[in-house]
């Protein structure tokens, strides 16, 4: 046997027999393995374009974009929410900055801003940072508060939010100290009452300590491959003091914290002038930190967001926008999907009109307009490729017979 394995060939760079790699190249003297070839693949890559992973200096401020064109990039993609759109563009232009001074030796140390976005579901938090991540020049990743709870409980530990973001800069430690992390759903780590427990909050206050030691910025210890931390496993440290930090949640109820405040604080003199002026249907645009704190967020974790901004609800106009005006709008799309099969795909206005009805009357949002036409058009999708037919129109007819009778599918499927 050990002799059979001797006479094998080998990789002549790391000395694995052919057995024990996908396949080996021959060359004059010697063989190299895939493994091998991808790897002196990547360090030529590498070296051409003259970057070191993880190095600033790859950051020129005068090359990035500045706040407006972030601005403009994500009007191209999220439709409304301005505040929340020029609140990320200066922070993400901020935390470029920062980066670069690091290098600098500065007296003035410019610290770090992280932000928290509040708005309904549906709204357009995950969008805007799945957006925003596309003209990055740092590593970014989005994960879940929901799946996070204290040291010891079932769960992910706090430290896993970083394990993502090491993967995304391919473990290459510097880099992912410069990157940027979305927490979404940050509200469902809420403290359940205003007042601190006394028993245990395993979901609750425990994590958002634990969040602190992350945002105010220490050396945590990552546990590689995510998860839970087990005792054999090695720890990579990552300092989060250079890691920007943009919370998202919907806060649902919170309206009513915000109009509790606005109320008390409106009673006695200018009562009448101050309640004239506030728009019951948007409370969200009078959000202030008071109110996560009543919502159940600690103070220590509101101090370490200082950029606080909010999502407006969506309206009408909002969601017809959405149906057509993003660059990769739903209706964009399929008229992409139909292109593939050279059919050209047309929507009465009045269908658009209809669906947007539709989701307002299922209250589904904006998450329900890409439901209802993928309800509308399921049909026609099973048909059109074998049909050889050139054009289509998706009528009101047409649509409202659709959803008809997917509606009636699911009644007698009750
Ligand atoms: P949230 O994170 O606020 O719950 P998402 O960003 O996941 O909501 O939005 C769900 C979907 O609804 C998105 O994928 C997008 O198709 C659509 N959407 C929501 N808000 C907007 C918006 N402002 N502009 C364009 N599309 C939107």
């Amino acid at each position: 046997m050990a002799e059979s394995k001797k006479n094998k060939n080998r990789c002549s760079f790391c000395g694995r027999t052919e057995d024990e790699v996908g396949f080996l190249i021959t060359g004059m003297n010697g063989y190299i393995c895939d493994s091998c070839v991808t790897q002196a693949y990547e360090i030529t890559q590498e070296a051409l374009s003259g970057v070191k992973k993880g190095d600033t200096t790859k950051l020129n401020l005068k090359e990035l974009p500045k706040p407006l064109e972030i601005k403009n990039f994500l009007d191209q993609y999220v439709i409304g929410q301005d505040d929340a759109k020029r609140f990320l563009s200066v922070s993400v232009y901020n935390h470029y900055k920062r980066l670069l001074q690091k290098n600098e030796g500065d007296d003035v140390e410019i610290e770090k801003s992280n932000i928290i976005m509040v708005g309904s579901t549906g709204t357009g938090k995950t969008l805007l940072a799945r957006t925003i991540a596309k003209l990055l020049r740092v590593p970014f990743t989005i994960v879940d508060a929901t799946v996070l709870t204290e040291a010891g409980y079932v769960g992910e530990d706090i430290e896993s939010i970083l394990t993502r973001l090491l993967q995304v800069a391919d473990y290459n430690v510097p880099e992912a100290e410069q990157g940027i992390v979305f927490i979404d759903e940050i509200d469902k780590i809420a403290r359940k009452g205003d007042n601190p427990s006394i028993t245990r909050d395993v979901s609750g206050e425990g994590v958002q300590q634990g969040l602190l030691k992350l945002l105010e910025g220490s050396v945590v210890n990552v546990p590689p491959q995510g998860g839970r931390k087990h005792p054999d496993q090695k720890m990579i440290p990552v300092n989060t003091k250079n890691i920007l930090f943009i919370c998202g949640g919907a806060f649902d109820g919170i309206e009513k914290k915000i109009a509790q405040r606005l109320n008390t604080h409106v009673v006695g003199y200018g009562a009448v002038r101050n309640t004239a002026v506030i728009d019951k249907d948007n409370m969200m645009q009078y959000i202030a930190p008071q109110d996560l704190k009543s919502f159940g967020l600690i103070p220590e974790i509101i101090g370490r967001l200082p950029v606080l901004t909010y999502l407006n609800p969506l309206d009408r106009t909002a969601l017809r926008a959405i149906l057509t005006e993003p660059k990769n709008s739903i209706i964009k799309q399929y008229i992409k999907l139909f292109e593939m099969d050279h059919v050209k795909l047309t929507f009465e206005d009045t269908v658009l009109e209809y669906i947007v009805d539709k989701a307002i009357e299922y209250k589904l949002g904006a998450r329900g307009l890409r439901s209802i036409v993928e309800t509308i058009m399921m049909d026609i999708m099973f048909e059109i490729p074998t049909d050889h037919k050139e054009t289509f129109m998706v009528t009101l007819d047409y649509a409202q017979r659709q959803l008809e009778k997917a509606n009636m599918a699911r009644l007698q499927s009750v």
